[in-house]
């Protein structure tokens, strides 16, 4: 173990080391961040519903009525009453005949990709595909393509025909993660029926969020749920709370219950964590205000950065990147504005490319339209002084 302090140094040295901050209270925009009040624009919990009294009640009447925790794997004796009807409610909003919970959404697309997978089949994955779609598309042992982010005439080209009884899927998040933008859903879809390969869309980033409705990414794109037969959904960004689930047809479930290994060897998440996301889920739907105000924020912002001249991407979702370029102009930016008292988290590799990295900012329908001008005018100093060295 001798080598890890040194690689730990040379990590440090690259710019490239992680730190973690302790964070008291509940999130929101104002927060609490080693004992030092921040306003914060990197959180996922885009309809400001993390800490929403409802849900917390919804909790705790679920722990004095369930416990605290569910003592079994869901094929054993830890699928409760809270988790069906979830699994229930988010089928039905999504628009399928079942749903079906995953601990988080690491494990969903790891158990997805190889209980549909094996080797001889193929999987294909947008190049800025999320971790985790990255990584279950590794461990099933399937051929592993991955084409230029968004290119679907790219992927058309190199996607051949399936082999007699050879399986095909491709797989890309809705909303991608680090930048915003969209999956050419429609195209990605046509392309997938003509090739009789299967789609599974990760729409993290966009359930909730957009569409009218909250449906995410598909109805952004007025496409039916049959465009892409295998959905991904996570329940901790918009939804404010913890886990995730796949939804589709019967058989595309049981076939997960019966064969997704992180689905099957693992605790059923707490039940009263389910009662707090139903809870989540009946605002979801019932507060469409909360997605205008979202989309309000989002506009002030790219209006107020554009005046500004700033790196902005062609991200039209609450995800807003500026891009800085190397790893130490983005942790410098970070750290400016975390000297006025604003904290925005700079990504760097590997999580994004080399020469790519960026300051994330993410809006919430939490914000206030004054917290995003404080952020523009902090954010008009640090551009000033600092510049990017984004080629
Ligand atoms: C956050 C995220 C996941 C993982 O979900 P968790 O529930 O946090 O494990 C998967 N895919 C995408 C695109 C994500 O952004």
């Amino acid at each position: 173990m001798d080598y890890l302090p040194h690689e730990l140094e040379r990590r440090r040295a690259d710019h490239l080391y992680r730190v973690r901050r302790t964070i008291d209270g509940p999130q929101g925009p104002a927060l609490q961040v080693d004992g030092r009040p921040m306003l914060a624009f990197c959180s996922n919990d885009y309809l400001g519903l993390a800490a929403d009294p409802r849900l917390v009640q919804a909790l705790q009447r679920g722990a004095a009525r369930y416990g605290a925790g569910s003592g079994a794997a869901h094929l054993v004796t830890g699928h409760m009453r809270p988790h069906q009807a979830l699994e229930e409610e988010l089928a039905e909003f999504v628009g399928r005949p079942r749903a079906l919970l995953f601990s988080t959404g690491y494990m969903a697309n790891l158990g997805v990709i190889s209980a549909l997978l094996g080797s001889g089949d193929s999987v294909w994955e947008d190049r800025l595909n999320h971790a985790s779609l990255i990584d279950g598309g590794l461990i099933s042992r399937a051929r592993f393509r991955r084409y230029p982010h968004g290119d679907s005439a790219s992927l058309e080209r190199r996607l051949d025909a399936p082999r007699e009884g050879k399986r095909t899927l491709i797989a890309s998040d809705g909303v991608f993660s680090m930048d915003g933008d969209l999956a050419p859903l429609p195209e990605l879809a046509r392309i997938a029926r003509q090739r009789r390969a299967w789609l599974l869309l990760d729409d993290a980033h966009g359930l909730g969020v957009l569409g009218a409705q909250g449906r995410g990414t598909l109805e952004h794109f007025g496409l039916d749920p049959g465009a892409a037969p295998i959905l991904m959904g996570t329940l901790g960004k918009a939804f404010g709370t913890f886990g995730a689930f796949v939804a589709g047809e019967e058989a595309l479930v049981e076939t997960l219950i019966q064969q997704a290994r992180s689905y099957i060897y693992t605790t059923a998440p707490p039940p009263a964590v389910a009662e707090a996301t139903r809870a989540s889920l009946r605002i979801v739907r019932e507060e469409p205000w909360r997605r205008e105000r979202l989309r309000e924020l989002v506009s002030r912002f790219r209006r107020g950065a554009g005046q500004l001249g700033l790196p902005l991407t062609a991200s039209e979702s609450p995800i807003q990147p500026l891009l800085a370029g190397s790893a130490q102009c983005a942790l410098r930016w970070s750290q400016r504005l975390e000297e006025q008292g604003i904290l925005v988290t700079a990504i760097r590799p590997p999580t994004v490319p080399e020469g790519e990295a960026r300051l994330r900012i993410t809006l919430s329908a939490a914000h206030s339209e004054a917290q995003v001008e404080r952020l523009l005018g902090a954010l008009e100093e640090v551009w000033r002084d600092e510049g990017s060295d984004a080629a």
